[in-house]
């Protein structure tokens, strides 16, 4: 049976007490599921995604194998090895290792890239109990003979559909070659596309598999909104929604690249609101810095790049906006679930232009939901809403692989600015209080119809 409290969970004492001491009291689904299997030994497949707890869904279990089987760790190798594609979702599981194990005694130790080496060399240098890393610093330490892999007894591959995507497979199936035959594994991901089962094959030994949250499932506990727009007005729109969110929670922005998120940022200040920006061209420290800075709540909005976002873990942030559309649909569905964490509600608002409408209506085919359209902004456009509305691509869509441009589908044209074609309804918004200006919103019904059909 599935068990509803950390209590009915065979976890050590001390790893209770920590669990208690952070207002845990029910385990969420893929730990329920997930915990019993582990203490048992076995491999397991997860198929779940950030936000769902499965940071704690392994971390627990492993200590737990740590406090009652105490042992040296072989020199410049660990017992468990969490390999995890970007700095900040290691950091975020060091972290976690750290708040539930609060009340044990093991050593960790983290290795990523954009540091020096030296500190990682002679943290592992006598051995450690866990070490958190990321692919390709790991295999330059081990190619340097300074990390040996033959101590690992528990090893935890994770965000492997990330991992993918960020090139690192070969990277991966060095790390893997250089593990020993015994130990216990375990693959987490949030699709289980062809090359995942594959590689989750190749690794795991008769695993047993839980499922948990599909893609959309973040997607149906926020509260979305696009709001149709040229691209030039955007910046006035984000400062409107920016001044409403004052006092409202925490808010994170998204932008495409690194070089759009640092001017974005400039603009901001410019216009007398705190923001800081995180991505790649920024040193660790600084990226660490800023994190923390809003973590604590000191810094009201974070500007950042998909990649530097993975991983941020912050309860309280209640609006996600996105400046831009990302062309790829699943980053929509990472970007929004910043917020909304652990059980919580929040608000994700897209700036949708002409020019990224097919980018948009690719997340709505994703996440297989109509987002509701706000048009109750001064920067509405109108003509591009009743194109969506009809599930007609705006014929200004580009495509960013080789800069093709697409011809819209289905003749495009029609609406013009004015009422909205379609038969609009009137909706009321699903609002939080982490928006602003989502007063109303209509999501067309004759837009819905025509998607049904299409779809
Ligand atoms: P994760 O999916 O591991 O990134 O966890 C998402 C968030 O949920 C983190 O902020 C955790 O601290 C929180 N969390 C994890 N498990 C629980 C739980 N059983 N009860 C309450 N919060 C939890």
């Amino acid at each position: 049976m599935t068990p509803t409290s950390f209590e009915e969970l065979a976890l050590a004492a001390p790893l209770k007490r920590a669990l208690a001491e952070q207002n845990y009291t029910i385990p969420s689904p893929i730990q329920a599921q997930s915990i019993p299997i582990l203490l048992e030994g076995r491999d397991l497949i997860g198929i779940a995604q950030t936000g769902t707890g499965k940071t704690a869904a392994f971390s627990l279990p492993i200590l737990d194998a740590l406090h009652k089987t105490p042992r040296r760790p072989l020199r410049r190798s660990a017992r468990v090895l969490v390999l995890t594609p970007t700095r900040e979702l290691a950091t975020q599981i060091s972290q976690s290792f750290d708040t539930y194990g609060k009340h044990l005694r093991f050593s960790k130790t983290l290795i990523f890239g954009g540091v020096g080496k030296n500190p990682q060399v002679r943290a592992i240098k006598n051995g450690v109990d866990v070490l958190v890393a990321c692919p390709g610093r790991l295999l330059d330490h081990m190619n340097e003979g300074d990390v040996d892999l033959s101590g690992i007894e528990y090893f935890v591959l994770d965000e492997v559909d990330r991992m993918l995507d960020m090139g690192f497979l070969r990277d991966v199936k060095k790390i893997v070659a250089a593990l020993p035959q015994k130990k216990q594994s375990l693959f987490f991901s949030a699709t289980l596309a062809p090359a995942i089962k594959e590689l989750a094959h190749k690794i795991l030994h008769n695993p047993a598999s839980v499922s948990i949250a599909p893609e959309k499932t973040t997607a149906e506990k926020v509260a979305q909104t696009v709001c149709f727009i040229d691209k030039e007005s955007k910046k006035d729109l984000l400062f409107q929604h920016l001044k409403d969110q004052q006092g409202k929670g925490l808010t994170i922005i998204f932008s495409r690249t690194k070089h759009g998120a640092n001017k974005l940022c400039k603009s901001i200040n410019s216009h007398g609101f705190e923001a800081e920006a995180i991505h790649g061209n920024r040193s660790q420290p600084q990226r660490e810095r800023t994190l923390e800075k809003f973590k604590k709540g000191a810094l009201p909005i974070l500007v950042a790049t998909d990649v530097a976002a993975r991983g941020v873990d912050v309860k309280d942030v209640t609006l996600v906006i996105n400046i831009d559309i990302p062309n790829e649909a699943e980053a929509y569905v990472h970007r929004i679930g910043r917020t909304g964490r652990a059980g919580a509600t929040g608000h994700a608002v897209s700036y949708c232009s002409p020019e990224e409408h097919e980018f948009f209506m690719d997340i709505e085919k994703l996440i297989q939901q109509k987002i509701p359209v706000d048009f109750d902004h001064p920067y509405h456009h109108e003509e591009l809403a009743s194109l969506h509305a009809r599930g007609i691509r705006s014929s200004e869509s580009t495509r960013d692989n080789g800069g093709n441009k697409r011809p819209g589908g289905g003749g495009g044209g029609g609406g013009g600015r004015g009422r909205q074609a379609g038969g609009g309804r009137r909706q009321q918004d699903h609002t939080n209080g982490g928006g602003s200006n989502q007063g109303r919103t209509r999501a067309s019904s004759g837009g819905q119809r025509q998607r049904r059909r299409t779809r």
